[in-house]
């Protein structure tokens, strides 16, 4: 029979290979917790409109990489491939809007994009993301730029570097957005044809196509930080004023503009180099015009979303350790049926204690068993035969020391035993 394959762009991730994930996953929540942000789950599909509106009709995601499909009554929904948009719905449509201010949750998500695949760039993959509602001033931009800075550090990944910008509001954007066709138009016989496409829809977005001769023409175009009102010019000098006093190193980059059309004023991203070509780790900004966009009254928005294939592939790439999860403290080897159904019962109750216990259901010779156990890593073994369970007690052998301890055949008693040395 021909065998089937995963869909190209998914991934099948099975432990231990899942222990980086679940350390992943566990430390985001940690540090989310400890910045005021509580959890929030949606769905894994929404209705197409939901993107076209949240996401912007000009983005990549939404023209080119968005899995859509009809339900059985002709309904039209699409994969998530981001997590803002199903954010800003569900803060609407609970009613979150009015509860105290600043509203602050996190997400680890699966989202889809018909993308090519290559390392670091898959078709259904994994984020950490994180949104505040409510905070207009840079305090905001603040904090969350320092939760992902203190979550990427507490990874243990080092030589990440924060590159921040600034891309102005719908006051000023317009007279840079015209400065910038102006420019664009002069050079176009140069620029690739997405970003011939792009000039007339989203011309910012040809500041970071990574097409060699479309970047030689946005290092010489009109940046956004020389065409911002003065609220937006105080607004980022407040922001690198908290960042200037928290030793948190970051520079100007006038390519960084985001993808997605929502963003307003701050934008950044953090980069670790040498993890390959997609490089980018965290890419997030502020978002002022969202919940309007799609319904809500009106509340400014900041949020970022982690790529977890790039924390892992950087995480490789600075030997950063992740706790070892616990092996097996105790392997129960028995000789013979009626040893075999003592050992079930030893173990049941050894695992009810919150021991990580295991014993032979494969029906094992000793020998097989002790292999077995060494295997696994089990840091003890205790063999159980007729005597033992006549006499009620056995010896408990440390396969580190080698070293052979009397132990009576209570759950307890070997509990004990185990947290005492
Ligand atoms: P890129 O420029 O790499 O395509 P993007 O601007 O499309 O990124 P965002 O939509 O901002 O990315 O997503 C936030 C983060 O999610 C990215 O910085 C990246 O770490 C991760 N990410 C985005 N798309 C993918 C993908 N197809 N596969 C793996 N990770 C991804
Ligand atoms: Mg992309």
């Amino acid at each position: 029979m021909e065998k089937i394959k995963k869909p190209r762009g998914t991934m099948d991730i099975i432990a231990p290979d899942t222990a980086v994930w679940q350390y992943i996953e566990k430390t985001a929540a940690d540090v989310a917790h400890r910045f005021g942000f509580g959890e929030i789950r949606t769905p894994t599909f929404e209705e197409l409109g939901l993107f076209h509106r949240g996401v912007g009709e000009t983005t990549d995601v939404v023209q080119k990489e968005m899995y859509t499909f009809e339900d059985k009554e002709g309904r039209v929904f699409a994969l998530r491939p981001e997590g803002t948009a199903s954010v800003v719905r569900a803060v609407i449509e609970n009613g979150k809007q009015s509860d105290p201010l600043p509203l602050r949750y996190f997400y680890n998500i699966n989202c889809f994009r018909y993308e090519k695949p290559q390392a670091g760039r898959s078709r259904e993959f994994y984020q950490f993301g994180a949104e505040m509602f409510g905070a207009a001033g840079a305090g905001a931009d603040y904090s969350m730029i320092s939760l992902a800075d203190t979550f990427i550090k507490e990874l243990g990944i080092t030589g990440v570097e924060l590159h921040i910008n600034s891309i102005g509001c719908p006051n000023c954007r317009p007279a840079y957005r015209e400065a910038l066709v102006k420019y664009l138009r002069e050079n176009e016989a140069e620029l690739c044809d997405t970003c011939k496409a792009r000039l007339e829809q989203n011309p910012l977005r040809v500041l970071d196509c990574k097409n060699h001769s479309c970047s030689e023409i946005a290092a010489k175009a009109p940046r956004t930080v020389d065409h911002l009102c003065d609220e937006c010019k105080d607004h980022l000098d407040a922001l690198k004023g908290y960042l200037d006093g928290s030793g948190i190193g970051y520079e100007i980059d006038p390519h960084i503009v985001r993808g997605l059309d929502y963003y307003t004023r701050t934008v950044f991203e953090f980069i670790v180099p040498g993890i390959g070509a997609q490089s980018t780790v965290c890419g997030g900004g502020r978002y002022d015009g969202l919940m309007e966009q799609l319904g809500g009254s009106p509340m400014p928005g900041i949020g970022f979303a982690m790529g977890i294939t790039r924390l892992i592939l950087a995480m490789e790439q600075c030997g950063a350790k992740i706790p070892e999860p616990a092996g097996v403290e105790l392997y129960v080897a028995p000789m013979g049926a009626p040893a075999a159904k003592f050992a079930s019962k030893i173990v049941s109750e050894l695992r009810r204690l919150g021991v990580c216990a295991d014993f032979d259901i494969m029906g094992r010779s000793l020998k097989a068993q002790m292999k077995y156990a060494d295997k696994l890593g089990a840091k003890r073994v205790l063999i159980i035969g007729d005597s033992e369970i006549e006499s009620g007690m056995a010896m408990l052998k440390n396969m580190q020391t080698s070293e052979q301890t009397e132990v009576a055949l209570d759950g307890a008693a070997i509990v004990s035993l185990i947290t005492n040395n």
